[in-house]
């Protein structure tokens, strides 16, 4: 496979050229992000939001307050994704794990060693590995890049590790080519994390990329080949 001819700062940087700075986060609550992961099944950004604006606003985002919501109140507001009794299953879930083994208090548990605090979040309903480094970036607990699918993929198109029929092991080989260009601070993370999202989202998806109008063709060995 042919290296990336970008380094991974300036790739970030050239996306934030045409992208501008990113939206603000949803939130920086640990237990919030995993509501946010959870209230809308294959939601798109927007509909998610307003999801999550609906349960703020009519019941709340603390466990005992999901807690003593009823069920059909909780599917109301998963209907913006497209399982949402599911989704409301989660919520609780997701309360119940909260109150009965972190008492209500996921701050501290994310101030513990890396392992310790990635199997903590683990035990939520849809937090794997990606996940949980995702959460751990997002609330400034762990400087890590954490990458959804949509970034993975594009720094595998630009050239940064070859794709992996096991998506764990192409995640892994992204994270050790990239592991020594990383910035140190959250801030920066955070806005690779984002940016990344948003290009995969937008421009490198998964079938037909939009290579002739992508802003970072020239420097992707993928999108040369187009
Ligand atoms: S050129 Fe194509 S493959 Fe490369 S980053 Fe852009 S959209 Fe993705």
């Amino acid at each position: 496979m042919k290296p990336a001819t970008i380094t991974f700062s300036k790739l970030v940087d050239e996306l934030q050229q045409h992208y501008g700075h990113p939206a603000p986060l949803p939130s920086t609550d640990p237990l919030e992000l995993i509501i946010w992961e959870n209230i809308a099944y294959l939601a798109s950004d927007e509909r998610r939001a307003a999801a999550f604006a609906t349960l703020k606003s009519s019941i709340g985002t603390r466990p005992e307050q999901i807690l003593a919501a009823k069920h059909s109140a909780l599917a109301a507001i998963g209907k913006a994704g497209i399982l949402p009794d599911i989704s409301a299953e989660k919520l609780l879930a997701i309360a119940k794990i909260a109150y009965e083994e972190f008492d209500c208090d996921l701050r501290s548990v994310l101030k513990k060693p890396l392992p310790q605090a990635k199997k903590a979040l683990k035990k939520f309903p849809s937090i794997g590995d990606p996940g949980a480094e995702k959460i751990l970036l997002l609330t400034g607990s762990h400087p890590l890049m954490a990458l959804d699918s949509n970034g993975l993929r594009v720094l595998c198109r630009v050239g940064f590790a070859e794709e992996q029929k096991n998506y764990s092991a192409t995640y892994r080989l992204v994270q050790d080519a990239i592991r020594d260009q990383l910035p140190r601070d959250y801030d920066s993370l955070i806005r690779a994390h984002q940016l990344l999202r948003q290009h995969g989202q937008e421009f490198c998806k998964r079938s037909k990329p939009l290579c002739a109008e992508c802003p970072v063709q020239d420097s992707c060995n993928y999108g040369r080949r187009s």
